[in-house]
């Protein structure tokens, strides 16, 4: 079976900290639990219990102020105790609620009722995502109601992608869901499909995981959609939206198919759609990848939203040594935590803390012009001029050249001997006055 590649650029990306592929244990549930009330790249919802109410276990507790925003739930039944401010890594404020854990569970361990979606119109089924605050949990943190219905005018045939494109090791969380709630990925792909009205699903499977792939087309039989399978490459950044449209599109001339408009989810975003449209159930919980080179035990975890990552690194047995830098995310694209006290939210993929050595520690030193980032940059820009250029252009005008083009996959910052910090300052010299 042919494998498509985007054409140019890209890294393969290794990492032996990251957790095995077979490790998947459940984190404690925790005694305190921090549910901040902006989970994504988004508004932030409006607080709708107070400090010293009793809360239930997946009850709302912030809802979402229109575009962009999302509903806030309660993780676990308990009491707020308090509600916390303060400065995310780049100077982003943030709020939460802090609940106190009591009283009973009203899903946990509870026999799961299954709620037929078939008969549901596709503006339901948009409420309902929208009800149970489901946002993108593993990209950027869009709504998914947001973008489903964005989609209401579309004239062209939507095609549905499921992105189970493994470029980045650290998305070892994803992959360990995909297996375990295969059944739940798919029928949310066809309950996604049914949303936006897409009249395909294509299953995009990296090379090397082509086992996974036909398990995904067996599940998917029962459902009334045409389905296939596409095996991508396994270079990074194949997962990003620009180089999986440009595969697809090539798929689809290959297959005689017009693709028309691609929406893609990945797999755990599926599965959030699955819980709320078949369980009625919002975002309680999350795989987790915990590991780098400082961490004692690496392995995926279950983790309840709201669990503090100090609390997750702990029954990870700890540090071996103080890390040089703890953040959320792949080592590639990560948010530096300032704090162990920062709960996991819907979108935290993965953790990592480092010791000295690996990606992100080196101070930055000169340019040596060897050209290194040209070699693998995916959109074929030359970001040693871009750098430079972004260095000395006057800081308060956006730059006018090609710095609009980068995606920020970072592909130029690992391979820098030099350790300089290129995608950022490219990205911030194409946006910088707005
Ligand atoms: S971050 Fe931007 S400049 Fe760097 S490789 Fe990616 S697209 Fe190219
Ligand atoms: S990889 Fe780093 S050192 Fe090499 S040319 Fe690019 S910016 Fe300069």
């Amino acid at each position: 079976m042919k494998v498509f590649s985007f054409p140019r650029g890209g890294i393969l990306f290794e990492d032996p900290t990251v957790p095995p592929k077979d490790s998947c244990v459940t984190a404690f549930l925790p005694g305190l639990s921090v549910i901040p009330l902006v989970q994504h790249t988004g508004g932030r919802a409006y607080p709708i219990v107070s400090v010293g109410d009793y809360v239930r276990e997946g009850m709302l507790i912030g809802r979402g102020q229109g575009l962009g925003s999302a509903n806030i739930h309660a993780a676990v039944p308990g009491r707020v105790i308090r509600m916390v401010s303060w400065k995310a890594a780049g100077g982003s404020p943030n709020e939460a609620l802090v609940i106190r854990m009591e009283g009973s569970f009203e899903k946990l361990g509870k026999r799961v009722e299954h709620f037929p979606w078939q008969g549901l119109s596709i503006y339901e089924l948009q409420r309902i995502v929208s009800e149970y605050g489901i946002v993108e949990m593993d990209g950027p943190g869009r709504p998914v109601s947001d973008m489903l219905s964005s989609l209401r005018s579309l004239k062209e045939p939507l095609t549905l992608v499921v992105r189970c494109v493994f470029d980045d090791p650290w998305l070892v969380a994803d992959y360990v869901l995909c297996r375990e709630r295969i059944k739940a990925v798919v029928e949310g792909s066809c309950i996604a499909a049914r949303a936006s009205r897409a009249v395909r699903i294509i299953f995009a499977v990296s090379h090397g995981e082509k086992d996974l792939g036909r398990m995904l087309l067996a599940e998917a039989e029962s459902f009334d959609i045409p389905v296939s399978m596409i095996l991508v490459s396994s270079r990074y950044p194949q997962r990003n939206q620009r180089e999986l449209d440009l595969v697809l599109r090539m798929y689809g001339k290959k297959e005689g198919i017009e693709l028309g408009y691609i929406l893609s989810f990945g797999p755990a975003t599926l599965a959030a759609i699955f819980d709320a449209v078949k369980l009625k159930k919002p975002i309680l919980e999350r795989y987790v990848a915990v590991g780098g080179s400082a961490v004692k035990k690496a392995q995926v975890m279950k983790v309840r939203i709201g669990t503090r990552i100090g609390e997750i690194f702990a029954e990870c047995g700890g540090f071996i040594d103080k890390p040089k830098r703890i953040a959320a995310g792949s080592p590639l694209l990560g948010r530096t935590v300032v704090d162990l006290d920062e709960p996991v939210i819907k979108t935290t993929y993965a953790v990592f803390a480092v010791l000295g050595g690996q990606a992100g520690n080196a101070l930055p030193g000169s340019c040596i012009s060897c050209g290194e980032c040209r070699a693998v940059c995916p959109v074929g820009l030359d970001p040693e001029e871009l750098y430079k250029k972004a260095a000395i252009t006057d800081s308060r005008e956006p730059d006018s050249g090609r710095a609009p083009e980068c995606h920020g996959c970072g592909c130029c910052d690992v391979v820098c001997p030099s350790r300089l910090l290129l995608s950022s300052s490219i990205v911030n010299s194409a946006y910088r006055g707005y």
